[in-house]
């Protein structure tokens, strides 16, 4: 089993790197869910990423709520990031959405750009400014077997704190749990050669 720790909404020039240190620190690997701006601005923090061993997939270009918008405007923003990730020779293969947000418009779009949704197990909250402690408590509750933890190492829209130390500072202390129950630290692995939702096209309703 594994525990995926996930972070999203960067890259970002102060705390990604302070996130990358805590992971390398615990032995850990992870995968990043980032922002098409954010990757323009600051390509080598994604070089440096994936260079560590991390992988890097997309999250949005603009961050928007896909319940707001159409499959065509959910296929613009999303091709965008794929562009500023493919510029720095990352080729995405999974796909979370802003707040995880998925409508039968995002499920469209990612059959067509070809990507594997990810949601997560367990919840940080540590958007909101909840202690590394709390975080912990919630890793326990919510994935106690192992799973996928939703963490940020970005400031996106709606974060109440002022930076991601907490998230830093959670980091060793969910390796130490994870190793403790038997799991690996690991970036989630590739999505199957085909789109698994292929493979139930013609059950569909
Ligand atoms: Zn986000």
């Amino acid at each position: 089993m594994a525990l995926h720790l996930t972070f999203d909404d960067g890259p970002d020039p102060v705390w990604t790197p302070v996130v990358l240190d805590a992971l390398a620190a615990a032995g850990a690997t992870a995968t990043f869910f980032v922002l098409g701006p954010r990757v323009r601005a600051h390509p080598d923090l994604v070089r440096a990423t994936v260079a560590a061993g991390h992988r890097v997939e997309p999250h949005a270009d603009q961050h928007d709520r896909h319940d707001r918008m159409d499959r065509h405007q959910i296929r613009a923003d999303t091709d965008a990031v794929v562009d500023a990730l493919r510029a720095v020779d990352v080729e995405p293969t999974r796909w979370r959405t802003p707040w995880g947000l998925v409508t039968d418009d995002t499920r469209r779009v990612a059959d067509d750009v070809g990507l594997a949704l990810v949601g997560w197990d367990a919840d940080t909250h540590d958007w909101r400014g909840d202690l590394a402690e709390e975080m912990v408590v919630a890793i326990k509750r919510e994935a106690p077997n192992g799973g996928i933890v939703l963490a940020h190492d970005g400031l996106g829209p709606g974060a109440t704190r002022p930076g991601c130390a907490e998230t830093a500072r959670l980091i060793p202390m969910a390796a130490a749990w994870g190793v403790a129950r038997g799991l690996t630290l690991e970036p989630l692995p590739e999505p199957r050669a085909a789109p698994a939702t292929l493979a139930f096209a013609g059950k569909r309703p």
